[in-house]
């Protein structure tokens, strides 16, 4: 009979409105002449209550006079998913890109529990305060982060902006916030995605043409935190929409959580505006670690796996392994992994043995700056060439070269790369790395040359 109704109400609303606001509904149970539908969250219950409710009621005395009542209710939360896992976040969109183009209905029961009451989407357990080892580089940002969970919008933390280089504890910060936050007060939603996920979801509601409840959505949570928001650099349209969500929050004294790879100032390709909102309330960077600080994360590690690390391997990651706190955690989890395997102790010798690879690649890591310099001191060029937008052979000839070795000699990824080289895109690397090894082939001197540059920066 449940089918029915939905059926009858689709008839009634038609297909876009039924898609939009009611196929989220799920039947709870009847009990007691009482029926309970549920909704993923606060603003579409609040909604189908007072545009669809009387509807929905008489329906269902149309159908089953012993139903006397029907109550719409939120969901409860599912247990939090980790950060990797399929994203809820995008399930309890009302409706979704991927399932507007591929209508696939599925049984409440299977539904039911992805459905969450709040916006508080993937949060990963592990990183809450309690895990998260505190030193110079970051106790600015740490203290930071604990004021906002303690008190949301104090005065002069909102917005609260951190910054800092990858693997530095910018997601751990801000999912710690969320969950202190939940915590301290579950009536309280609080709504972390990344702003890649930010734009996904814009565009999908844009589409579905659903951006009135995207909106009202964002628009109804105390808290809101956009995490690695350089990603919005360029993309203005959804830059704009952030612009508004976030004014519209902050005058209702909601709190604005902020993580980015550099200082709002830097932010090159964000809007004035937006830029400036941003810079107004508390900006707090995670400085790279030190080698105190490493050593206290591999030991508070260490220790919470319950694993016995001698000494002298710590001190040899701890010396090595410089770059990031995801790494320094990749290498100690290696080692423990490969310990367990063969039932055998973790040693210098051993951490030399399983990390060989690791170890290696720290030694001679170049960082894209030094590339930037040597390859400008090389052709006479001043650094800024390397990242303006001339065109001029014997600056984007050398700029080519420079991008060429970023690429061979660092980590780094295409679109990094490209950000690195005054904002330009990826396409723009590829096609540098392309002409650069081509070049190398076909003209003698110039394969001298990149080689010469390749030597300098190595050793
Ligand atoms: P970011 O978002 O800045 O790139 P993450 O927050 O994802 O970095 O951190 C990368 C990894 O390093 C995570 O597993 C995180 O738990 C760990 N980490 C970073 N800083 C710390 C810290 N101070 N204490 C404990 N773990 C940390
Ligand atoms: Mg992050």
């Amino acid at each position: 009979c449940w089918a029915r109704i939905r059926a009858r109400l689709r008839d009634e609303v038609g297909e876009v409105e039924y898609r939009t606001w009611l196929r989220q509904m799920t039947l709870h149970g009847i009990e007691g002449g009482e029926a309970v539908i549920l909704l993923p969250t606060r603003f579409l219950r609040d909604w189908v209550n007072s545009h669809y409710g009387d509807r929905l009621r008489a329906l269902w005395q149309a159908e089953d006079a012993a139903v006397r009542r029907v109550e719409i209710r939120v969901a409860a939360a599912a247990e939090p998913a980790m950060a990797d896992g399929p994203a809820p976040a995008v399930r309890a969109e009302p409706a979704g890109l991927a399932e507007s183009l591929a209508p696939r209905p599925m049984p409440p029961e299977i539904r039911a529990p992805e459905a969450r009451s709040d916006w508080v989407a993937p949060l990963e357990p592990r990183f809450t305060f309690d895990t998260f080892v505190v030193g110079k580089p970051n106790e600015f940002a740490h203290a930071c982060a604990r004021r906002v969970a303690e008190r949301p919008n104090s005065p002069g933390f909102n917005p609260l902006f951190m910054y800092g280089g990858v693997g530095l504890g910018k997601t751990h910060l801000m999912h710690a916030i969320a969950w202190a936050i939940r915590e301290g007060d579950t009536a309280r939603t609080v709504a972390y995605m990344s702003a890649e996920k930010f734009m996904y979801r814009f565009i999908a509601a844009l589409r579905s043409q659903s951006t009135m409840e995207f909106k009202e959505t964002l628009r109804s949570v105390d808290v809101l935190m956009i995490d690695d928001l350089q990603f919005l650099i360029g993309k203005d349209n959804t830059q704009e929409e952030f612009f508004h969500t976030f004014n519209a929050l902050v005058d209702q004294g909601k709190q604005i959580v902020v993580s980015s790879d550099k200082p709002p100032s830097d932010l090159a390709g964000i809007e004035d505006r937006l830029r400036t909102r941003l810079g107004c309330g508390m900006v707090a960077d995670l400085h790279a670690t030190t080698y105190e600080l490493r050593l206290s994360i591999l030991q508070a590690k260490a220790a919470a796996a319950q694993v016995l690390v001698p000494p002298k391997v710590m001190e040899l990651l701890a010396t090595k392994i410089t770059s990031n706190v995801r790494e320094l955690e990749g290498a100690l989890n290696r080692l423990v992994a490969h310990a367990n395997l063969f039932g055998r102790p973790i040693t210098v010798d051993s951490a030399h043995e399983v990390l060989h690879d690791v170890l290696r690649a720290h030694e001679k890591r170049v960082s894209i700056e030094e590339i930037q310099r040597k390859v400008a001191e090389h052709y006479n060029l001043r650094l800024t060439d390397m990242v303006s937008a001339r065109r001029a052979r014997n600056v984007a000839r050398p700029r080519q070269v420079a991008m060429y070795l970023a690429k061979q000699l660092t980590q780094r990824s295409l679109p990094e790369i490209g950000r690195r080289f005054g904002n330009r895109d990826h396409t723009t690397v590829m096609h540098a790395v392309s002409r650069v090894s081509e070049l190398i082939i076909q003209d003698a001197a110039f394969a001298e040359d990149v080689a010469l540059l390749r030597k300098m920066l190595e050793t």
